[in-house]
């Protein structure tokens, strides 16, 4: 599990030095590095720690976010170990993740726009000021989070609640704007799971914003305390604020700001196989996206494919691609880069193609193709046939069903 420090101050105003906060191990882009992860994680201690900062989290999202491996086999792996049900958090959570791709599944590309309406009256920034992007607005917690997102591309879900919280009703940012920000810097970043928890703590996918405050810094995550600040204030004065403040902007003691890593929309130079029909030719095909990164059984030829246009819209950081690229080329005999919306044609010749369904823009419509047998993509619970429109309805339905 992950090794918390009380972070040490490079610069007089109290703020950690970059990647001194978390010591996080990397993520391997493999299988058996994700399974080795899951031998690790015990539920119990979960349900008992996973608000902290330093609590048993199961750090397994990179893995589960680009298929390596799947809820399903986690719950088998956990329910082989220790006896577990519905009641538990871990269980709990891993359907969070259904439910937004539930949310997902029936809205499509709806879960981008506000699902309700936004506070009214209050006016959004349409981009995020430069001292969040540099981690130097001088909220201690802020600019960890923010460096420990370019240093690792990992974030706790608490860091995630707070940093939407602050960026949407302190700083007034447009939810969208920022999701779109950490969806590219995170490992496991996820449509459904990102865009619909900014939605979640703007409040137009809840019925009230989601506030925190100084106190709830220093019971979860007492190194990174941030009493004297903009956050440090009683709820009732947060709401007022969410609902008719304006930017509250940096503090006046700031640390100086860090580099911000680029997000590429186009995957970093490498080498992409044409598609050559003879290869192709009378074989079983089996097409590999980031979000399917498993050997397929009974196939002859893997294409790892990496639809350009949603990279265009979506940019990714390099540590991303390189976990996608590298898992991928462990996994296919060739990748493939391109407009997806040319590929089945151009595997006409083959005996047959597969591939996992996905949700994701581009790749969606591309792979709705006849020539293509789509396997739908693992869950562990039903996928009710009728759109529930919160986590409590939704899970009301699959516990019992469970
Ligand atoms: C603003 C914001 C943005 C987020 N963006 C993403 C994202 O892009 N991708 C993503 O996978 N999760 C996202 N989450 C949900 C959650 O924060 C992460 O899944 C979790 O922190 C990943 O770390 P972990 O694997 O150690 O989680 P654990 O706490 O160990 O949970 C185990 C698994 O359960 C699932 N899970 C847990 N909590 C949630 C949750 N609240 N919502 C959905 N799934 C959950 C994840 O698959 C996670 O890997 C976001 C949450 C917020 C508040």
């Amino acid at each position: 599990m992950a090794r918390w420090h009380a972070p040490r101050s490079n610069d007089g105003n109290g703020a950690p030095a970059q990647g001194s906060v978390f010591d996080l191990p990397g993520w391997t882009p493999t299988r058996e590095a994700a399974l080795a992860q899951l031998r690790r994680v015990d539920p119990r201690a979960y349900g008992r720690t996973r608000n902290s900062l330093d609590g048993a989290v199961t750090r397994l999202s990179p893995w589960i976010t680009h298929g390596f491996i799947d809820l399903p086999e986690i719950v088998d792996s956990l329910r082989a170990r220790f006896r577990v049900n519905t009641d538990d958090k871990l269980v709990f959570e891993l359907a969070w993740r259904e439910f937004f791709h539930h949310v997902w599944g029936h809205q499509g590309e709806d879960i981008l726009r506000d699902i309700r309406a936004p506070l009214a009256g209050v006016e959004y920034a349409a981009t995020l000021p430069d001292d969040i992007l540099t981690a130097s607005t001088g909220v201690p917690v802020i600019d960890a989070t923010v460096r420990q997102l370019y240093a690792t591309g990992y974030l706790h879900n608490h860091q995630r609640m707070w940093l939407a919280s602050y960026v949407v009703h302190l700083r007034k940012v447009a939810w969208r704007a920022a999701a779109d920000w950490l969806y590219g810097h995170l490992l496991d970043g996820d449509l459904a799971s990102n865009h619909l928890s900014w939605q979640w703590c703007a409040g137009t996918f809840s019925s009230k914003p989601y506030l925190f405050n100084a106190d709830n810094v220093a019971r979860y995550a007492p190194a990174l305390a941030s009493q004297g600040t903009a956050i440090d204030a009683a709820y009732p004065a947060l709401d007022e604020l969410a609902r008719h403040g304006r930017d509250a902007g940096p503090e006046s003691q700031r640390p100086e700001g860090v580099e911000i890593p680029v997000l590429l929309g186009v995957a970093p130079a490498g080498e992409f196989a044409e598609l050559d029909a003879r290869a192709v030719n009378g074989r079983r095909i089996a097409l590999l996206h980031p979000w399917s990164l498993k050997r397929p059984k009974q196939v002859d030829l893997v294409i790892g494919v990496l639809h350009a246009p949603f990279h265009a819209r979506f940019p990714w950081s390099e540590r991303r691609w390189r976990f996608v690229i590298d898992g991928m080329r462990q996994l296919a005999d060739v990748v493939w880069c391109g407009d997806l919306a040319t590929l089945p044609a151009a595997l006409d010749a083959a005996d047959s193609v597969q591939a996992v369904a996905t949700l994701n823009p581009g790749y969606r419509e591309a792979l709705d193709d006849e020539r293509v047998e789509l396997v739908d993509a693992p869950r562990f619970l039903d996928d009710p046939a009728q759109p529930c429109r919160s986590f409590s309805q939704f899970w009301e339905q699959v516990a019992r069903a469970t």
